[in-house]
């Protein structure tokens, strides 16, 4: 199988926060990728911009240094480093004054796509996007990137929203979640809406629950007080677990274009019922040897913030009613592990009798370790001895499907960087999307601290709390095990 790359037109790539944590381990590692790949033309230009005082040179030097600490050596050998380098620049700017921003215009190219990564804290957006205006440097096809967190509830989303709206067309915008350029997730479009096989499947009548699971084994320390502002609710649910059931939730657009994507999507997240506080754990991980609490990690005591949350969810519309959706998230747990599982429901009648035991088919769709699908089938155990059942999964883990692509996986960043410059929207959180999702989450924020609400200690590398493992169990389902 060719790989096939299709070069993008030469673009002029502006990075606000070029010097940052996101550009060094995300940002230029996947432009070098694509570079590499013959993907981005030798006459593009990508511009660092922060206020760091630093030459072209020394912007070369700071992303070479990058891409030798996360690319492979194996990866680098051979390939232009020193072309793509030369396609870098930098300008030292101040996002909230005036120095720097005439060179930054004077550099910038007419006739070529421009874009601008806000790769900063959101509270610099707003005077990005105005100077971008005032020094006449974007125009109507001009693209923006902006990051997460959009906002940490309604009200401050909406205003960001407003902020940007008064100088970027919703068409110019593009909100990152990067969940959204992981091959699977694209993949599980495809499966879902290419094959005739699962959609009849896809609903209430056949689909006994949906589980979603992104675990992480690491705490918070080094940003652990950036994270007791938000907690695992506001920096994981309301986007990437919120994305994932979106597209599992939805229904078949008329097109893969990015509104009539998004449009279903955006149903999806109106239809989801408000959560009960018993279909609510939150949890805070304990201390465990040396190893900090998250109190600890947090700097904060008497913290409230949840590491880890769980809760059962409800789509009311007509294919899911009847149907709940589980979604867990949390830090320090026992494995670092991302997959939705689509746990379909018994088969109505078994032949073969009480001891040939329940079986289900499980469609999981990985998303990291290792991404891929499995489909859990059951089939007759080879061999005499009557009819005994056994689960075998029939694996579309694409390192072992598809070889010469899976070489290529690429990282999520990349995908998006380029969707960008091509200008396609669909994998994109649009404004209403993200006003909607808050509208959704705030209430369920507000209760809890309203309540005053303390999460439940768990152990770390457990499933967090015990509570969490009763929420399924008390309706008699069970949490799939978190293993990489
Ligand atoms: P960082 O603190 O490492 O870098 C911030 C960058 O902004 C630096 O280059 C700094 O020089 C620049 N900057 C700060 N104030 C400036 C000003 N007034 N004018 C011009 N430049 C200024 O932050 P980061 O981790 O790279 O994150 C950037 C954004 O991306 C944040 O909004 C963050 O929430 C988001 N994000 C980061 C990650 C990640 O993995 N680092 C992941 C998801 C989202």
């Amino acid at each position: 199988m060719v790989s096939r790359v299709i070069p993008v037109d030469p673009f002029d790539l502006v990075i606000f926060g070029g010097t940052g944590d996101l550009a060094r381990r995300k940002i230029l590692p996947g432009l070098f990728r694509r570079f590499k790949a013959g993907q981005i033309p030798e006459d593009s230009r990508i511009i660092g911009a922060s206020r760091s005082d630093l030459s072209d040179d020394d912007y070369r030097r700071f992303t070479k240094e990058a891409i030798e600490e996360f690319i492979p050596e194996d990866e680098r050998r051979n390939s232009p480093l020193d072309k793509f380098l030369d396609c870098l620049h930098f300008v030292t700017i101040d996002a909230t004054g005036e120095a720097g921003w005439q060179q930054l215009s004077d550099k910038m190219r007419d006739n070529v796509v421009n874009a601008f990564y806000f790769s900063v804290a959101p509270s610099l957006f707003g005077a990005l996007a105005e100077r971008l205006h005032t020094y006449g440097i974007a125009d109507a096809k001009t693209r923006i990137v902006v990051e997460k967190p959009f906002g940490r509830d309604l009200e401050s989303a909406r205003a960001l929203n407003a902020t940007l709206a008064e100088h970027f067309k919703e068409t110019q915008i593009y909100r990152i979640d990067h969940y959204l350029g992981k091959e699977t997730v694209q993949n599980l479009m495809a499966v879902r809406f290419a094959n005739v096989l699962f959609e009849p499947l896809w609903n209430a009548q056949y689909v006994d629950h949906i589980q979603i699971t992104v675990a992480e084994t690491v705490g918070v320390g080094g940003r652990g007080a950036y994270y007791d502002k938000s907690g695992a609710m506001r920096d994981m649910v309301q986007n990437h677990l919120m994305q994932l059931l979106c597209l599992i939730a939805m229904e078949p657009p008329s097109r893969f274009d990015p509104d009539s994507v998004r449009d279903e999507k955006l149903k999806v997240i109106r239809a989801l019922e408000p959560v009960q506080p018993y279909h609510i754990v939150r949890g805070q991980y304990d201390a465990e040897g040396d190893a900090p609490s998250y109190r600890q990690d947090a700097e904060n005591p008497r913290s409230l913030t949840e590491s880890f949350i769980a809760l059962r969810v409800h789509v009311s519309n007509w294919r899911w009613a009847g149907t709940p959706f589980f979604l867990r998230t949390g830090k320090r747990l026992k494995a670092r592990t991302s997959e939705i599982a689509v746990v379909f429901k018994d088969a109505p009648h078994s032949i073969f009798g009480q001891e040939a035991g329940t079986h289900r088919n499980i469609l999981t769709i990985r998303l990291q370790p290792n991404e891929g699908m499995t489909l859990g089938v059951t089939i007759k155990e080879p061999g005499p001895g009557g009819m005994r059942l056994i689960d075998v999964p029939l694996d579309m883990t694409f390192a072992d499907a598809l070889p010469q692509e899976a070489e290529d996986v690429h990282d999520a960043y990349e995908r998006l960087i380029m969707d960008v410059i091509r200008g396609n929207q669909t994998l994109f959180m649009r404004g209403d999307e993200v006003e909607a999702a808050w509208a959704w989450t705030d209430p369920i924020i507000d209760g809890w601290e309203s309540r005053g609400e303390a999460p439940k200690p768990y152990e770390p590398g457990t499933a967090g709390p015990e509570d969490a493992m009763m929420l399924m169990m008390r309706e008699g389902r069970k949490w799939r095990e978190i293993k990489e």
